[in-house]
């Protein structure tokens, strides 16, 4: 069977890997590059990651198999420990399931924000990464995180 991948960022890579036996698979790169948005580049002795290159794993199996590929000890394993400075607290990520670091206001907020949410009828389709943040998360985690920290990311409103 012939098997055409298209992009070469890690989902095409991963599918790639994952048809490859028994099968004819091509992946096709319209960058000539390979790696999409995880990619590093080189430019005057400086190397350049467009996005961070930390993988978390919830699942044992997907761990395993990754680690098998980098035998040649090119992969850092450390335990996450970060933490969001918010309101003279450190919040452990993934900060909407540490609101209890939180004063008892910011927390109120988040919770009810969060539970207001659930009730409300199903909007739809979201108009915006801001809309759809809402519709999972209730205004008061968007308030205290999810906006902030996203603005900063990606230097423009969601
Ligand atoms: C700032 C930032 C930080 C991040 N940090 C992390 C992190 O720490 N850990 C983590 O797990 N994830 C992180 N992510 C997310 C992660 O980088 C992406 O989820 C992942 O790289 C996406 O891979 P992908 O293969 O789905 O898409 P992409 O990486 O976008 O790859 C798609 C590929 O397809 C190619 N392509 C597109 N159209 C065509 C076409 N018509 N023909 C041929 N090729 C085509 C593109 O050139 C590209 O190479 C971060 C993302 C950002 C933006």
């Amino acid at each position: 069977m012939k098997i055409a991948v298209i992009g070469a960022g890690l989902t095409g890579l991963s599918a790639a890997e994952k048809l490859k036996n028994g099968a004819e698979v091509t992946v096709f790169e319209k960058t000539g590059r390979a790696g999409g948005l995880a990619a590093t580049i080189e430019h005057r002795g400086f190397r350049h990651d467009y996005t961070g290159h930390f993988l978390h794993f919830k699942d044992q199996d997907v761990k395993n198999r990754i680690l098998s590929l980098f035998d040649d000890g090119s992969l850092l394993e450390i335990e996450r420990k970060s933490y969001i400075y918010s309101h003279g607290c450190y919040v452990p990520y993934p900060f909407q399931a540490h609101t209890h670091y939180l004063p008892e206001e910011v927390r109120r907020e988040c919770l009810v924000g969060f539970l207001e949410n659930l009730k409300s009828e199903d909007a739809g389709v979201p108009g915006s990464f801001y809309d759809w943040m809402n519709s999972q998360y209730g205004q008061g985690i968007v308030k205290y995180f999810m906006l902030p920290y996203n603005r900063k990311m990606w230097a423009v409103h969601p």
